[in-house]
């Protein structure tokens, strides 16, 4: 088991963080899902839990982006609902950078939903998409400004930067 375990790691490690989840796919199905639906509940929270801290991959790129454009910030601001990736406190603004899959991007082909264990899968997408809207909700109403950045918008890094100046010139 552990043998399996370490392998099964390594190949997390892999997808996610030199592909992000999807992209090394087999025909219509994820290799991290296919691996997922064959652990039982314990194992994918673990497992679950690496791949969100390889999410941070994306969350750097987002950061070393927008300080080549000469903006500074905090980061996971404590105290704020949600815990933004990026805080830019004097405008009062935040930044989440979310992986289309597991935060469930409307209309986006990482979104996608494993064809077994949806018993299991879809009341942990509809949990996550409701902490989401609550978080954002709540921000707004302590007057935050928050932004979501997206795994596939990584792809157009132009029109991520026009959109990211949009958003922290504004
Ligand atoms: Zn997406």
């Amino acid at each position: 088991m552990i043998g399996r375990l370490s392998r099964l790691n390594f190949r997390h490690d892999f997808i996610v963080a030199s592909f992000g989840v999807g992209e090394m796919a087999r025909p219509g199905r994820p290799l991290v899902e296919f691996v997922m639906d064959r652990l039982s509940a314990k194992e994918r929270s673990h497992q679950m839990s690496l791949v969100k801290s390889k999410n941070t991959g994306l969350e750097l790129t987002v950061r070393k982006l927008i300080f080549s454009m000469g903006h500074r910030y905090r980061i996971h601001g404590a105290g704020l609902p949600g815990k933004p990736d990026l805080v830019f406190a004097r405008k009062k603004k935040v930044i989440f950078v979310h992986g289309c899959f597991w935060h469930r991007h409307k209309d986006c082909k990482k979104a996608t939903t494993p064809a077994s264990n949806t018993e299991y899968w879809l009341p942990k997408f509809a949990r996550t998409v409701e902490r989401d809207r609550k978080v954002l909700e709540s921000l707004l109403q302590h007057r935050w400004k928050p932004l979501v950045v997206w795994e596939c918008e990584l792809k157009d890094m132009t029109a991520l930067a026009d959109k990211l100046r949009a958003f922290l010139n504004d």
